[in-house]
Order: C-alpha cells, then sequence, then structure tokens
C-alpha cells in the first residue's frame, strides 16, 4: 500500500478500547488490559492498545507496530467467529 493509502487506513482505525463491550460479551470479562502478543512481529501490548478497524463485516484488531491482523471477530444471526491466528498468545486472568 502507498503512504497516502496507509494513513487512510490509520484514520479509520480506533483503539481496542472501542471494542470493549465487543470483547466483553465474547469473553464475559473485562479484556482490554489483558495482554497479547504480535505473532508477526513479537510485539506485546495490552488489547486495548491495539488498532481496531470496525467498518467492516466484522472487527479486526492490528498490531500498532507492524498492522498484522491479530484478532478477527465475524458475527453472524446465528454464530460468532473468532480467527486470532494473528495473535502469539491472548493471556485472560483467571
Ligand atoms: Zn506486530
Amino acid at each position: 500500500m502507498s503512504v497516502i493509502t496507509d494513513d487512510v487506513n490509520r484514520s479509520l482505525m480506533t483503539d481496542g478500547n472501542s471494542v470493549a463491550g465487543l470483547l466483553y460479551d465474547l469473553f464475559a470479562r473485562e479484556m482490554t488490559a489483558e495482554p497479547t502478543e504480535c505473532a508477526a512481529c513479537g510485539r506485546e501490548g495490552e488489547i486495548g492498545t491495539l488498532l481496531a478497524f470496525t467498518r467492516a463485516p466484522g472487527v479486526v484488531l492490528r498490531c500498532p507496530a507492524c498492522d498484522n491482523a491479530m484478532l478477527r471477530v465475524v458475527r453472524t444471526a446465528s454464530h460468532t467467529y473468532i480467527d486470532a491466528r494473528g495473535a502469539a498468545y491472548l493471556r485472560i486472568a483467571r
């Protein structure tokens, strides 16, 4: 992508805190302060620091360091799909 395209895409993103309600629905707990690691670059940080793209059929959370799609969530009328292949881990406190 070009620098202009990258800037436009970044301007459409918010941080992971903007999807706190969705994450709470999925995991039945507050998730934005939970740590995660990017499977592509190894960046570690709280889920709330990821870049959230919500203007799609689902939600995509991207690494702020390398733009890797770490978590994808799509909800249909009957199911929720969670693709976390872009994350080395999501750690959830017990
Ligand atoms: Zn990364």
